[in-house]
């Protein structure tokens, strides 16, 4: 990926579909990152895929990054800062996600809260966390531009919570999910705003519909996704923070 030089960057929810995508395609490139800390919120876990030295790499596992717990996240910025010796960290990608494919009469409280807490709140505890090392990342990369080889944020999100899209409302109302994503879209231009200053840019991402556990049939293979998206963040600059993209470029209406 050519406009793409990453020398540190941290995946949640990485052990499985397109978390676990992003991490290969980042050690499988010509000069891989040096860092790649892969988020799992059970790294021993059954449906863990990814462990610390898989490709041969020293690819450290951030212990539980459990992003619905501030103690664990919080412990997975210290872990990583450790890591980095006196370096930031360039890229993180809030890639963790539930949904909960229900239709609009049968959603309850507890569903909208426990998937606005992993899908809203955890890109803005993990964004408050690691904010002192994106912002060293930026602070030792030369230049007053953004990009996402210097710092930047990336909020994996959905065409399901723009509004003026009613993607496939038809086959899944999912409205906690939708309601989660539209506001994580919203999180995305506050941090924009905020971080801009500090260097760090901020995108949601739309991934596609993509092949794994959480689509059904869906016609997006996870490696089309993933290099979809590389192409897209090694293209982006101070003109596309606080913006809201899929994994072709295509500006998404909110
Ligand atoms: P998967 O269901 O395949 O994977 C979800 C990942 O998120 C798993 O690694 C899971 O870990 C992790 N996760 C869930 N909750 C937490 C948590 N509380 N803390 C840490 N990790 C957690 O989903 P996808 O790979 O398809 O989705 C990735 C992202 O892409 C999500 O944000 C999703 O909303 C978005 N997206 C996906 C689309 C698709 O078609 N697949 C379409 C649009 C958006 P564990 O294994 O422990 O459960």
């Amino acid at each position: 990926m050519a406009g793409l030089h990453v020398r540190s960057l941290l995946v949640t929810g990485a052990n499985r579909g397109i978390g676990l995508g992003l991490v290969q395609h980042f050690l499988r490139m010509p000069n891989p990152p040096q860092w790649i800390f892969a988020g799992c919120r059970s790294p021993k876990g059954q449906r863990a895929g990814l462990h610390h030295g898989d490709a041969g790499s020293d690819l450290p596992c951030v212990g539980s990054a459990e992003v619905t717990n501030p103690a664990s996240i919080k412990a997975a910025a210290a872990k990583v800062g450790e890591h980095l010796g006196g370096s930031g960290l360039n890229l993180l990608i809030n890639n963790a996600g539930i949904i909960k494919p229900k239709t609009l009469d049968s959603e309850t409280l507890e569903d909208m809260t426990e998937i606005y807490t992993t899908n809203t709140a955890g890109p803005l505890l993990m964004g408050q966390a690691f904010l002192p090392l994106l912002k060293k990342a930026a602070q030792g990369s030369p230049g007053s531009g953004l990009s996402c080889s210097k710092a930047a944020i990336i909020n994996i999100s959905s065409i399901g919570g723009s509004f003026s899209s009613f993607f496939t409302w038809d086959v899944i109302q999912a409205t906690s999910y939708r309601c989660s994503k539209a506001a994580l879209n919203m999180l995305s231009k506050c941090q924009s705003l905020a971080y801009r200053e500090h260097g760090v840019l901020c995108v949601a991402l739309h991934p596609g519909w993509v092949q794994t556990d959480m689509g059904s049939s869906p016609p997006v293979t996870v490696d089309d996704s993933v290099q979809g998206m590389l192409k897209v963040l090694s293209s982006l600059s101070e003109k596309e923070t606080g913006t809201f993209l899929d994994w072709e470029g295509n500006v998404i209406p909110w």
